[in-house]
């Protein structure tokens, strides 16, 4: 049944995809748009059948010729620290991961009344698999197979929202930080930000989506010049060019001077800042020389950095520092005057860097 599903949906168009303008070009009676929108991203219907507010022939016409479903979760697994992470069965078969972060709890007072809602983040990814070839990284392993098309994107973040009932006006934040390279799939994933982003649908502000670069300097001005208010995210890990291009190929197209250059150009909030994310490796790239080189390139810039302890894997040849080690270099960067965190290992125990689920249940199923 499922799968008779799954071919259907191949041969109709994704709703998804659409943004509420170009929806409406197909419709005489435009408040029809703004209706199945907010049945799909606000009261979370599974079905056109459910659409009551629709005549009934439109919601036949609607079945025939769309749908809104372009995963089904095949898997999922939280993790001790509340972080779940969603393996997803695209409509042809391919396999995607995205992962729900609660970042801080619901509060209430002593009657029980909720005086702060929960805050969350979801992440997404933008590719199955990744051509960058990052050294450290499993998404690396099997290279590109496919974009992920804009309603692809929406619906990882539909599906969680829906599914762990999170009523469609909570913020959440998202970050395109799951499998892929976002920039290198910019037409598709700049139109799920903006989709992401529209009143009728989920309504999250581009202020709330960071995308994350392995540093394609060229995509980041074309982003930049799309002027669509999201913040960057840097993915850095080493602070010199011989070092870069051993962990990620391709510094060697676009070395850390044409990042930087670009990072300086791109327009971004006063009030906000471009992250730096900076994956520290044992003996690799963890000493304070490499701290020192950081605070000088970061220099001028309205600079974050979040420092990550690389995740093993299989086969991985890196090894993860100690905690000491990290907190060491953190502090160095913050002596410096620089925002520095260290990203918490949030489902570690799920193997939550990217690629790391979907690997493992590839080799359950094989
Ligand atoms: N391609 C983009 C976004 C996806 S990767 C990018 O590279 O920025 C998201 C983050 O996960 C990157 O910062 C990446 O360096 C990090 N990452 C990849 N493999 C990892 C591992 N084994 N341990 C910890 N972080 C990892
Ligand atoms: Fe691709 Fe990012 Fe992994 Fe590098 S770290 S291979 S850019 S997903």
């Amino acid at each position: 049944m499922q799968e008779r599903k799954l071919k259907e949906n191949l041969k109709k168009e994704n709703i998804l995809n659409f943004t509420k303008e170009e929806f409406e070009s197909r419709f005489d009676k435009k408040f029809r748009v703004k209706q199945i929108f907010e049945w799909i991203y606000q009261k979370y219907a599974d079905d056109f059948s459910q659409m009551s507010s629709l005549p009934k022939e439109l919601r036949q016409d609607l079945s025939r010729h769309y749908h809104f479903s372009p995963l089904e979760c095949v898997k999922f697994e939280q993790s001790k620290d509340k972080s779940i992470k969603y393996l997803f069965r695209l409509n042809d078969g391919l396999l995607i991961e995205s992962v729900l972060l609660p970042m801080k709890e619901e509060q209430s007072d002593e009657n029980g009344k909720i005086t702060k809602h929960a805050r969350y983040t979801i992440c997404v990814s933008s590719q199955v698999g990744c051509k960058s070839g990052c050294s450290f990284c499993l998404t690396a392993k099997g290279g590109l197979k496919r974009n992920l098309e804009a309603g692809e994107i929406v619906g990882q973040i539909l599906w969680i929202k829906k599914h762990n009932q999170i009523p469609y006006e909570r913020r959440v934040n998202i970050v395109y930080m799951g499998m892929g390279e976002p920039l290198d799939n910019l037409k598709n994933v700049s139109k799920a930000v903006k989709i992401l982003s529209e009143n009728d649908t989920l309504a999250i502000s581009p202020k709330r989506q960071t995308i994350s670069t392995s540093g394609l300097a060229k995509q980041i001005a074309e982003l930049g010049q799309m002027k669509l208010g999201v913040l960057l995210a840097i993915s850095l890990h080493a602070v010199n060019d011989e070092l870069r291009s051993e962990l990620m190929p391709i510094n060697k197209a676009y070395n850390i001077k044409a990042i930087m250059d670009a990072v300086r150009a791109f327009p971004i909030d006063q009030r906000k800042r471009v992250m730096f994310e900076y994956l520290l490796i044992d003996g690799l790239n963890d000493g304070l020389d490499h701290a020192k080189e950081l605070v000088k390139l970061l220099n001028g810039i309205k600079a974050k950095v979040n420092l990550i302890l690389f995740n093993p894997h299989e086969g991985s040849i890196y090894k993860r520092p100690s905690l000491e080690n990290a907190v060491k270099f953190q502090d160095f960067l913050s002596a410096k005057g620089l925002t520095c965190t260290i990203r918490e290992s949030k489902g570690l125990d799920i193997s939550a860097a990217c690629g790391q689920l979907k690997e493992r249940s590839l080799v359950k199923m094989s």
